[in-house]
């Protein structure tokens, strides 16, 4: 982290302001980058920080989790030669000087519109990112959520060591007091419904994530041992800590494992190793993140597939591997090198996937991938309802589920003003 002021505007200084801004085409948000970074040259924090704000109200949240390096900063001229600007740095900076100096952000908002009224189901990134546009252009929203928090994976998935949850809460507090409404513990298909909603909304937001943890068997018996990351991670964050972990191997390469991963260290593990049917090139997650995590004492074991459980006295004992080798980027089993692996505890971390049962029943068609289908402006089958983050869209990242919730609002805006 730069904290220096000298040090935040020589890196500043660093920017060539590019008039082709390649650092903004490359962000789903399409941040202003030189903007921003402009401000910051200027000793204009505040300016830089309602420049930031007006476009993303989760720019806090990016600065600290966004994949900069496949983003604005991979897409930088200065990277070509040298090293990229620090966009990430430089905003997290602006967005941490806020905080510190306690100063409210400044949200030009028109005024509310009475006769229009918009659902959204789902207070994840997708969910919030539509509240916020619409509110901005007076329209109000009321968000149904079917847990008691707000933020969907920044909440209950991304661990508190990487994000921080007073920056969802501030967050939350800046949508309610533009007038966004929420309602906790309302549940598609349970207690309400897409049906039900549009008689008494005009617009429908469909942002409710994609939930189910992919697994597969280890054992024949039930083993209450093995968790899916989605339980594993509210466990961690929702101080519901797991005891006696003893050793836990956690499948996958992607954030989710390295966040399971480091949650187990901190929930008192005796040891905590990552077993990866790839190798460190083709893992899904950051570099950065895996440095971290072997920072946190992690194992780190790669081209290891884990096919089964060892099972002594009902009790899980190891993990029976296979080591692979990747021939055209897939992982492959190298015959007859097998062997166990220590294990009391497995976390599934290879991925997440809509719940298409309950979307089907709701009467949304589906891609071939069990996402719903949208249209080019994130309308879904049915007239009227929208939808945008990981339930359209498969391995996505907070920035994307952002910016699609974003482009449904000024969908439905777009229908408003020109019914
Ligand atoms: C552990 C983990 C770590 C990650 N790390 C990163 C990272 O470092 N950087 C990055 O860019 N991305 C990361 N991601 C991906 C990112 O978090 C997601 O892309 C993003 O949160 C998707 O936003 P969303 O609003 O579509 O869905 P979600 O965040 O899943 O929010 C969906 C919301 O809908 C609610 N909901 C679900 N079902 C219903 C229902 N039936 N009725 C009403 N409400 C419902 C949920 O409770 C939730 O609040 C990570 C994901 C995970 C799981
Ligand atoms: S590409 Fe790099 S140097 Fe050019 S405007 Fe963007 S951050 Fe600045």
């Amino acid at each position: 982290m730069i904290n220096n002021l000298e040090l935040i505007k020589n890196q500043a200084n660093w920017c060539l302001g590019c008039k082709s801004r390649p650092c903004s085409n490359a962000c789903p948000m399409k941040t202003s980058i030189p903007e921003f970074i402009e401000k910051i040259k200027e000793n204009k924090i505040e300016e830089a920080y309602n420049l930031l704000i007006e476009n993303n109200i989760f720019s806090h949240v990016c600065s600290l989790v966004c994949p900069q390096e496949n983003q604005c900063q991979g897409s930088c001229v200065r990277g070509i030669k040298s090293t990229p600007t620090q966009i990430g740095e430089l905003e997290k900076f602006v967005n941490e000087w806020v905080v510190q100096n306690d100063i409210k952000p400044v949200v030009s908002q028109k005024q509310i519109k009475k006769n229009v009224k918009v659902a959204i189901v789902g207070g994840g990134p997708a969910g919030l990112a539509c509240s916020y546009e619409l509110v901005k252009n007076g329209v109000k929203s009321v968000v149904f959520e079917k847990e008691q928090v707000l933020g969907g994976i920044l909440s209950y998935g991304i661990p508190d060591f990487r994000l921080d949850k007073k920056i969802i809460d501030r967050i939350i507090n800046i949508l309610k007091e533009l007038g966004v409404e929420f309602r906790l513990g309302q549940e598609l298909g349970k207690n309400i419904s897409i049906k039900q909603l549009k008689e008494e909304y005009d617009y429908v937001f469909i942002g409710i994530g994609a939930e189910l943890s992919s697994r597969y068997k280890l054992a024949n018996e039930r083993l209450d041992s093995i968790y899916d990351s989605d339980e594993f991670l509210r466990a961690y964050n929702f101080k519901n800590f797991i005891k006696n972990l003893g050793k836990v191997v956690v499948i996958g390469g992607g954030n989710v494992a390295m966040d399971s991963a480091r949650s187990a260290v901190r929930m008192g593990a005796e040891k905590v190793s990552i077993l990866y049917r790839r190798d460190r090139s083709h893992m899904p997650a950051r570099e950065i993140e895996l440095k971290e995590t072997l920072n946190d004492g992690v194992e780190w074991v790669e081209l290891t597939r884990v096919n089964n459980a060892n099972v002594k006295d009902g009790k899980m004992v190891s993990v029976h591997c296979n080591k692979t080798q990747i021939i055209d980027g897939k992982a492959i089993d190298i015959e007859g090198e097998e062997f166990d692996y220590d294990a009391d505890t497995v976390v599934f971390a290879i991925g997440l996937k809509p719940n298409q049962e309950l979307l089907q029943s709701e009467g949304l068609e589906l891609t071939e991938w069990g996402t719903i289908l949208v249209d080019s402006n994130n309308q879904t089958s049915i007239e009227n309802v929208y939808s945008g983050g990981d339930v359209t869209e498969n391995k996505s990242v907070v920035c994307k589920a952002l910016a699609s919730g974003k482009k449904a609002a000024k969908s439905i805006l777009n229908k408003i003003i020109e019914p």
